[in-house]
C-alpha cells in the first residue's frame, strides 16, 4: 500500500497533542495514545470503555528504544530478531526509571510490548518522541476492527482521525508471551506457538491465567 505522509503528519500532529487516533496494524486495528501521557492514555479507556484494571499493550519501532522502559535477557532477544516485527507481544519488566503512564501498567511493574509490522505503523512511530499505547480498536467485547470502515462503524465520530492502513492482513491479535522467567503464553494469536518453540527450544506453558 502506498503511504500517505500527508495523512501520517495528521496523526502525529494529534497523538502530539495528547489526542487518541486509530492506527492500522498487521494484526488488527489499534486505538492508539502516547504511552507516556496519562491525559492521552485515560482517552483510549473512556473510548473503549475498558476496565481500569485492564492494561495496555505498548507499540515500539525498535527494541533500541525500547531499552528505556524495560529490562531484557535472553529469550527476549531471541526472538525478537527472528519474529519482530510481527504478531508477538512480549511481557517484560518495566525499569524503575521508565517513563510509562501508571494508566498503561494499571500500575503493575511488568509491560506489555510489541513492534507492529505494518509500514504506515512503523513510519509514524518513527516520527514520534514516545511509544503508542494501543489496544485492540473495538469497544470492550465487540470483535476487533481489521480496517479503516470498521473502526468508523464503532465508534463514528469519537475517534478524532482514523489513519487508513487497508486491511490489516493478519486479521488476529498478537500471541502473548510473559517472557520474564519459564515461557508462558497468556494469549493465543498471530504467531503460531510451535514457531516460538522452535526458536526458544524449551517447554513453553500454556496459561489463560494471567
Ligand atoms: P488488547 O485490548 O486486545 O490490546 O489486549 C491487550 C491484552 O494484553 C489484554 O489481554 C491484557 O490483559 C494483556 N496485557 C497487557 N499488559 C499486560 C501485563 N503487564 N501483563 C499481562 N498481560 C497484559
Ligand atoms: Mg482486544
Amino acid at each position: 500500500m502506498k503511504i500517505n505522509l500527508a495523512n501520517i503528519k495528521k496523526a502525529q500532529k494529534l497523538l502530539n497533542k495528547c489526542d487518541c487516533i486509530a492506527i492500522p496494524t498487521e494484526t488488527v486495528y489499534g486505538l492508539a495514545a502516547n504511552a507516556y501521557s496519562n491525559i492521552a492514555c485515560k482517552k483510549i479507556y473512556k473510548l473503549k470503555k475498558r476496565p481500569k484494571n485492564n492494561p495496555l499493550i505498548v507499540h515500539y519501532l525498535n527494541n533500541q528504544i525500547l531499552k528505556k522502559d524495560c529490562n531484557f535477557n535472553n529469550d527476549f532477544l531471541k526472538l525478537y530478531r527472528v519474529f519482530c516485527p510481527g504478531p508477538i507481544t512480549f511481557i517484560l519488566d518495566l525499569k524503575k526509571n521508565s517513563k510509562i503512564s501508571k494508566i498503561v501498567t494499571n500500575k503493575k511493574n511488568t509491560l506489555a510490548v510489541r513492534f507492529p509490522k505494518h509500514p504506515i505503523t512503523r513510519n509514524l512511530l518513527k516520527k514520534l518522541d514516545f511509544p503508542l499505547a494501543a489496544p485492540s480498536a473495538n469497544p470492550s467485547s465487540k470483535v476487533s476492527a481489521v480496517s479503516s470502515n470498521d473502526v468508523k462503524d464503532d465508534f463514528g465520530k469519537k475517534v478524532k482521525y482514523v489513519l487508513d492502513g487497508g486491511k490489516s492482513s493478519i486479521g488476529v491479535e498478537s500471541t502473548i508471551i510473559d517472557i520474564r522467567n519459564k515461557p508462558k503464553i497468556l494469549r493465543l494469536g498471530g504467531l503460531e506457538i510451535s514457531a516460538i518453540q522452535k526458536i526458544l527450544k524449551k517447554k513453553i506453558i500454556i496459561s489463560n491465567n494471567p
